[in-house]
């Protein structure tokens, strides 16, 4: 069982972490390293290495051995689902850990953080019962003379990489999945959350997985992230993260045409109808883009509300987000905690300010949160905003919600759909006939209806349009990392060719 921890406190010092090639931690040694400062904190927190390009090799190559000689894949199913099982076990152990270098590193709160660890354990589970029950068809009609059966393998060494946001929920939305498929890895943490991966790595290796089907390489985006893309001996990449780091993947994948998943941005709506229960839809919008201080894919970032109810609604959303607690993550109380990255945090300010520039009403937030150290932006909410300004188009990645009324179903649907992006949305009306007719025609890959930011193990998620392609999770995650094989089979004497 997990002991809730009511007050922690920072590492004493920077604690460090190496990197995984072939069933062993690998410390920095001589190489340069990323120190990472806790952004609700200010305070460095860990160290990890800077892979080289020799590092990378390595990683690919033991990834490479280990499926060729397949160690992994001649596995049965039930055999990899053991492991799968154990690694759950070993997450549960040691959840509070795991949960806190994932606070100290990105900033959310720690309650959030273990939830999400906790999340984990599920999806492991899930998958290992996928390792068992994947299968291909077989085809029974195609005369006396054939029998036809299709196959499903995996497909090679994958490269994982996964973005600042969810460190650890993300990978494990991936890791469970690509070796229920018999796939080997090669993951590349963000450079600002590298930890968890880590520790993932080497709770893999203590539930028995196979030397080298799941290495860990560290280091930036443009050097070794690059480096992986571009690798002619990786068959598939799973990329999650920004829209334009996806087009590299799709330029990278034409060198040896690897297969590509890709999650990218969103910028989703929330639509509210007049006749929604306004106070849970209220609740809901608020948690939608102040969750994960809106640095979520799928924040609900445009609230497309219904005319009539707009003013009254926009109220109501302000008040939950005026209440809602921002503060030091590692506080149990905090529901909204620090914005991981220097950068994220000047972007999330600077579209705040186009905001008003543009003309938006600033409800309410708009400003940082002094916290005593590290970096804190208030909930932000602006009415009157119009479908041309950039608070409006863009992915801001923050907690910034953009009110824009409309008049009828075709006009919510209309807007909703007029972005680039097709990750997410939320609908909220108590009429079946409106909640159906939004859910089909707009464009998102996950849909909630009366609710929002929920999942689990057992749906897929991916993007419409820009916002990528593929899925993950699911049934649909472990066949997304193999490939179909066609066999047919000749039954009795051939019909000779030549006589
Ligand atoms: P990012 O694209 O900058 O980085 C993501 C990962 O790619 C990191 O590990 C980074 O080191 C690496 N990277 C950067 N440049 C690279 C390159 N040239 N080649 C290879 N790898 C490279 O994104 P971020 O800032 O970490 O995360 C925010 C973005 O991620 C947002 O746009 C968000 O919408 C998106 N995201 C999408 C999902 C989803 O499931 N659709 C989930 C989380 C985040």
């Amino acid at each position: 069982m997990n002991q809730h921890v009511k007050t922690l406190s920072l590492p004493a010092k920077p604690r460090d972490f190496g990197f995984f090639v072939d069933g062993k931690s690998v410390a920095a040694d001589g190489r340069e390293v990323f120190e990472r400062a806790s952004p609700g904190h200010g305070v460095p927190v860990s160290r990890v290495p800077k892979c080289t390009p020799q590092d990378l090799d390595d990683a690919v190559a033991a990834a490479r051995r280990a499926f060729d000689d397949r160690r992994w894949s001649g596995l049965n199913g039930a055999d990899r689902a053991a492991v799968l099982l154990k690694a759950a076990e070993l997450i549960r152990e040691r959840q509070d850990e795991i949960a806190y270098w994932e606070t100290l590193e990105n900033g959310k709160p720690i309650s959030q953080a273990r939830a999400e660890v906790g999340g984990c354990i599920g999806m492991f589970e899930y998958a290992s019962g996928l390792a068992r029950s994947l299968h291909g068809d077989s085809f029974n009609n195609l005369g006396d003379g054939m029998f036809g059966i299709v196959t499903r393998e995996p497909v090679g060494v994958v490269g994982i990489i996964t973005p600042w946001n969810f460190p650890f929920l993300i990978l494990c939305e991936r890791v469970p999945y690509v070796l229920a498929s018999g796939c080997t890895i090669v993951a590349k943490p963000s450079e600002v959350t590298s930890a968890t991966t880590i520790m993932l790595a080497e709770i893999l290796s203590e539930a028995g997985l196979p030397d080298g089907v799941m290495n860990v390489v560290t280091g930036s985006g443009s050097s070794i992230g690059q480096a992986l893309i571009d690798h002619m001996d990786v068959d598939m990449l799973s990329f999650t993260g920004s829209t334009a780091v996806g087009r590299h993947c799709v330029k990278a994948a034409a060198g040896n045409f690897k297969k590509l998943g890709l999650e990218l941005g969103g910028k989703n709506p929330q639509i509210v109808f007049a006749d929604a229960d306004l106070e849970d839809a209220a609740d809901g919008v608020a948690f939608g883009i102040a969750f994960n201080t809106g640095q979520c894919c799928v924040s609900g970032s445009r609230l497309i509300v219904e005319r009539s109810v707009a003013q009254d609604f926009e109220k109501m959303v302000a008040a939950k987000l005026e209440k809602a607690i921002v503060g030091d993550p590692l506080d149990e109380a905090t529901q909204i905690g620090a914005i991981t990255t220097d950068a994220q945090n000047a972007t999330i300010m600077s579209y705040i300010d186009k905001g008003r520039e543009e003309g938006a009403r600033l409800i309410s937030g708009g400003t940082a949160v002094d916290v005593g150290g590290g970096q804190y932006i208030a909930p932000t909410l602006f009415g009157d905003v119009t479908r041309d300004m950039a608070i409006a188009r863009d992915e801001i990645f923050g907690p910034v919600l953009a009110v824009m009324p409309f008049d009828s179903v075709e006009e919510a649907i209309e807007m909703a759909n007029d972005t680039v992006y097709g990750l997410a949305a939320s609908v909220w009306t108590k009429n079946i006939d409106k909640a159906l007719m939004v859910t089909r025609r707009v464009q998102a890959g996950r849909f909630w209806v009366n609710t929002t930011l929920s999942g689990g193990p057992e749906l897929p998620l991916g993007g419409f349009k820009q916002s990528g392609w593929g899925r993950e999770a699911g049934k649909y995650g472990v066949e997304e990392y193999t490939q179909l094989k066609s066999v047919h089979i000749e039954i009795g004497k051939r019909a000779h060719w030549v006589e």
